[in-house]
């Protein structure tokens, strides 16, 4: 799950990581009115979407007075953000950040996230923050620097060391940079964070250390743990179609093909889309329905595939075994039947009861077509779809 820079930098603060005094607005008004209680002389005004990049994007502007503050706030509020991570689409903005304009002297990079090969967490830091650190990443990788923690030790004096050390905060701001590491990873660990990002960690004209930005991913599977967490959730910045699957407990990811799959298992899942593409085409999304499907959630999987207009055909692939075939063949005929099927479906089942699940299939008098293996069922919805 993703959450906003103000709700991330909300976060920060809990866990003692400086940032610069701030406040979200959702109007014009608001947002001036957050400047005026801010005070001084200088505001950012900041669109808050899920998705990096709003620097470049014209997302994020510095205001040297209120009346500037307002013409920024309304430019950014409802406007369309395009950023290198939006899709050329881009993402509407409801919200912003308005926060005191910080004296940049230097630009850091800073970020915590797990790191799967070495089943550690990999602190990373570089001289080169701010807003070309993908450049940076792909142009001169030995410019970023990593620490691997043992979680079972937790973040020692002598990474943090090494890092602020290593991308050059100057002696005078060391202490603070090293405690800001150690913090942000507390943090990454307390919220059971998969990702935690600060681009740029900044030094300021007089020496102290600030998160300028916030970014965050938390392990869906640990938000059962974090209410405080789940309660950051904005709907408007996730796929509807997702939404509405994970109210049914489905496992269902928007992709970019044309063919819709429907599948028990997420291993299986996988490995029935890399089928699709193998036979040349894509699929348009991943969907598991886990392995107590009833028929009503068979039903609301095909509604949601067929919204989406992409959808030229369905491939169905059901290995039966605590799932029993006829279970899901009853389910796939209500369905097709309910939504009015009028795309292309290849069923292919095999294991628990797969007899009875393909005569159901077959004296039901729809056109599905049924296949045995699985290259069979790729092949038949690719020349299907064709
Ligand atoms: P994004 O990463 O989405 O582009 P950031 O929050 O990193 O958004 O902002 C982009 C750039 O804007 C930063 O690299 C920084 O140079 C500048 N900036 C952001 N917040 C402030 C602030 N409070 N004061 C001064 N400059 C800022
Ligand atoms: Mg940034």
């Amino acid at each position: 799950m993703k959450i906003h820079e103000y709700q991330g930098k909300e976060i920060l603060r809990k866990f003692g990581v400086t940032t610069p005094r701030g406040k979200p607005a959702f109007s014009v008004d608001e947002a001036v009115k957050v400047a005026e209680e801010l005070g001084g002389k200088v505001w950012v005004v900041k669109a808050q979407i899920h998705a990096g990049g709003r620097g470049k994007g014209g997302g994020v502007k510095v205001a040297k007075s209120l009346d500037e503050v307002r013409q920024y706030a309304s430019q950014i509020l409802g406007m369309q953000l395009v950023t290198h991570q939006t899709g050329p689409e881009g993402q509407k903005v409801r919200r912003l950040l308005i926060e005191e304009g910080a004296d940049i002297k230097k630009e850091y990079y800073l970020a915590v996230l797990t790191d799967r090969a070495t089943q550690k967490v990999a602190v990373m830091a570089s001289s080169e923050g701010g807003m070309d650190i993908e450049e940076v990443a792909h142009a001169t990788p030995e410019k970023i620097l990593k620490e691997f923690v043992d979680p079972l030790v937790g973040i020692t004096d002598q990474q943090t060391e090494n890092l602020a050390r290593g991308i050059g905060v100057p002696e005078a701001s060391l202490p603070q940079a090293k405690a800001e590491i150690a913090k942000l990873y507390q943090c990454y660990m307390e919220t059971d964070a998969s990702l935690a990002e600060i681009n740029p960690l900044i030094l300021e004209g007089n020496g102290n250390i600030k998160a300028l930005d916030a970014k965050f991913n938390f392990d869906s599977n640990a938000l059962y743990r974090h209410p405080e967490i789940v309660e950051y959730r904005d709907l408007d910045e996730e796929d509807a179609d997702e939404i509405e699957a994970s109210k049914f407990d489905l496992a269902y990811i928007s992709l970019d093909g044309n063919i819709g799959c429907l599948v028990n298992g997420a291993g299986l899942a996988m490995a029935t889309m890399d089928t699709i593409k193998l036979f040349g085409a894509e699929p348009a999304n991943f969907l598991d329905v886990g392995g107590g499907a009833t028929t009503e959630k068979v039903t609301e999987a095909f509604k949601i595939m067929l919204k989406n207009p992409k959808v030229k055909g369905i491939l169905v692939n059901i290995f039966g075994g605590i799932m029993r075939c006829d279970t899901i063949a009853n389910g796939v005929v209500t369905a097709a039947r309910e939504t009015h099927l009028s795309v292309p479906l290849v069923v292919r089942m095999k294991g628990t009861n797969e007899d009875i699940g393909k005569q159901i299939l077959k004296d039901s008098g729809l056109p599905i077509i049924s296949a045995d293996s699985m290259a069979e069922a790729a092949q038949k919805i690719v020349d299907a779809v064709k």
